[in-house]
């Protein structure tokens, strides 16, 4: 346990030029640059304490910077590689209700996601998640008792949302829809019936953990991308610049563990195993445009789901799998077998026959999942694990994107009351991220619609860069949407430093196989001129 270092009295903090009225945010989010990340790595050379130290930029790491930092704590943040590099950059980028916990009674997980879904909707980033229409078709393996149970668990959802004060224009009440309006909403399904519900769907995961890493960094929070922790102690951590190769330690009054499945590294009393998901990508073309996604039962029953997820650059993603795997390595592949559970399954619900010729891009993460003390496997997906461990530190891992602020609000609380600190109540409730505005105002914005849903009230920035530079405005590979602009807003505001942070996280060019290396080739030759 952590001796009660010092009592200090913080105050929660404004972002460094940002101002609000009306509910609009305006001046210049702050960038996060290259020269700004040396500067404050050299900052910390002087050995002065900070309040809290996180380690591991995913969105847990992200979140519980920007909630320290804007409690007025004073907050660093290592990664050992680029921002969102772990398994935060290949969920399905959904924003859960809840649904699937209210079925396996976990009430409290399932008012969680809901209440986070809508303050992310409503509040905090309506720019980064939109209303996604699903659509479970009635399979013919299906009885009709589990439709007809699937219909009132829908209708639980709903009631749930209505309870946390959603609001049900974003989330319309889940109903029954012919095969004619199914095919209007997925021309290829294959059903003369179904189910549409609603829920969340992220623009784009990445952009989600960008967002709270540079809002963090606006309200003082030190973001430093290839800085690894080497090991934690409860009262710091001694990390490398992988740049320079040069070690520090890092003097902390509380150090937080949120490295996901990799948590037991640093901290060895956390043993975890892991599951893998995997995601196949296919030209949404192949599937004729479809406006909703689609649900499919793997076997007749609800247990286990498959989706296929239309994106909003002309890809769409299918999920996922969960393997129990026997190596948490730095990254993983679907393995062959993968992706043909995938297209069987999709192909269940489908008119046209997907095949390995379709599949134009795939990538898996890893779900943390730990053994407890009766030897039974314990899911650290649906509710996340905090726990103080040997070292000292406070370890934060599993749960969800959608949970993120939840999941940061309790580790600071406890950060804080192990450490001694004082510090202010969570801000984040109603803490609106870069880029964040009203739906009114975000639909005033003269920019096109998938750079609003990317950057918000930033997108103007993007088109003010591309009117300014012709060359801008050109697409990175043809046939694709992002622009270079994007890849010279990512250097210049986002703290990409290589090409592959370009292509794989700050825009997502680099998931379709056959447009990486051309990509990448540009994101070079951009880079070398913005440096
Ligand atoms: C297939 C799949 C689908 C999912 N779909 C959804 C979904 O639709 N909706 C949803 O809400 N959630 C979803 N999730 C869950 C969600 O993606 C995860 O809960 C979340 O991304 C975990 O974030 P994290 O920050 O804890 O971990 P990570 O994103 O893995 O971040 C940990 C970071 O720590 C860094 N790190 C490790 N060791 C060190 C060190 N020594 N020093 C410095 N840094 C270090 C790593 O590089 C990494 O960047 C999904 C998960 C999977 C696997």
């Amino acid at each position: 346990m952590l001796a009660i270092v010092s009592a200090i009295a913080s105050t929660p903090r404004s972002p460094v030029g940002i101002t609000e009225s009306r509910n609009i945010v305006s001046l210049h989010w702050p960038s996060l640059t290259a020269d700004r990340r040396q500067r404050d790595l050299d900052s910390l050379a002087s050995g002065e304490t900070i309040d809290v130290l996180v380690i591991g930029g995913g969105i847990t790491g992200a979140g519980v910077a920007l909630d320290a930092a804007s409690r007025g704590l004073s907050t660093v943040l290592v990664e050992q590689s680029d921002l969102a590099s772990g398994t935060s950059s290949y969920s399905s980028g959904l924003v859960h209700g809840g649904l699937r916990y209210l079925a396996s009674r976990q009430i409290n997980v399932a008012v969680e996601s809901a209440t986070e879904r809508g303050i992310l909707m409503e509040r905090t980033a309506p720019h980064l998640v939109r209303s996604l229409p699903m659509l479970m078709p009635d399979l013919a393996d299906i009885p009709a008792k589990r439709r007809r149970l699937a219909r009132l668990g829908f209708q639980a959802g709903d009631l749930l949302r209505a309870s946390v004060r959603t609001n049900k224009s974003l989330l319309p009440a889940p109903r029954r829809i012919s095969g004619a309006e199914a095919k209007l909403l997925f021309p290829t399904v294959r059903a003369d019936s179904g189910l549409l519900s609603f829920d969340g769907q992220l623009e784009d995961d990445c952009r989600l953990v960008i967002a709270v890493a540079r809002t963090a960094a606006a309200y003082g929070a030190k973001i430093l991308p290839r800085v690894t922790a080497r090991w934690i102690a409860g009262d710091g951590a001694q990390v490398r610049d992988e740049l320079t190769g040069l070690e520090t330690r890092i003097n902390a009054r509380s150090v937080v563990n949120a490295t996901g499945v990799w948590a037991g590294k640093l901290e060895p009393g956390v043993r975890l195993r892991a599951r893998r998901g995997s995601h196949i990508i296919v030209p949404t073309s192949t599937l004729r445009d479809p406006r909703a996604a689609l649900v499919v039962p793997v076997d007749g029953t609800f247990h286990e789901l498959v989706s296929v997820l239309p994106q909003s650059d002309g890809t769409t993603y299918i999920g996922t799998t969960d393997v129990l795997v026997d190596d948490i390595g730095a990254r993983v592949q679907p393995t062959a077998d993968d992706v043909d559970f995938l297209l069987a399954t999709a192909n269940k619900a489908l008119e046209v026959a997907l095949t390995r010729d379709d599949v134009v891009g795939q990538f898996a993460g890893l779900r943390p999942v730990t053994i407890d003390d009766e030897g039974v496997e314990v899911d650290l997906s649906r509710k996340h694990q905090i726990s103080i461990g040997d070292t000292g530190a406070l370890t934060i891992v599993g749960g969800k994107l959608t949970t993120y602020r939840k999941m940061a609000e309790e580790a600071v609380d406890k950060a804080v009351e192990i450490a001694g600190i004082w510090a202010a109540d969570c801000q984040t409730r109603a803490l609106p991220l870069v880029g964040a505005a009203s739906r009114d105002r975000l639909a005033e914005i003269k920019a096109p619609q998938r750079l609003i849903d990317r950057y918000g009230v930033e997108a103007e920035q993007l088109v003010a860069l591309a009117a300014d530079n012709k060359d801008l405005a050109a697409p990175v590979v043809a046939g694709s949407p992002v622009t270079r602009a994007e890849l010279v807003f990512g250097v210049q505001n986002e703290l990409a430093m290589t090409p592959e942070d370009l292509v794989d996280r700050r825009t997502r060019l680099g998931l379709v196989d056959g447009q990486r290396a051309e990509a990448l080739e540009v994101a070079t030759s951009l880079l070398a001129h913005a440096v």
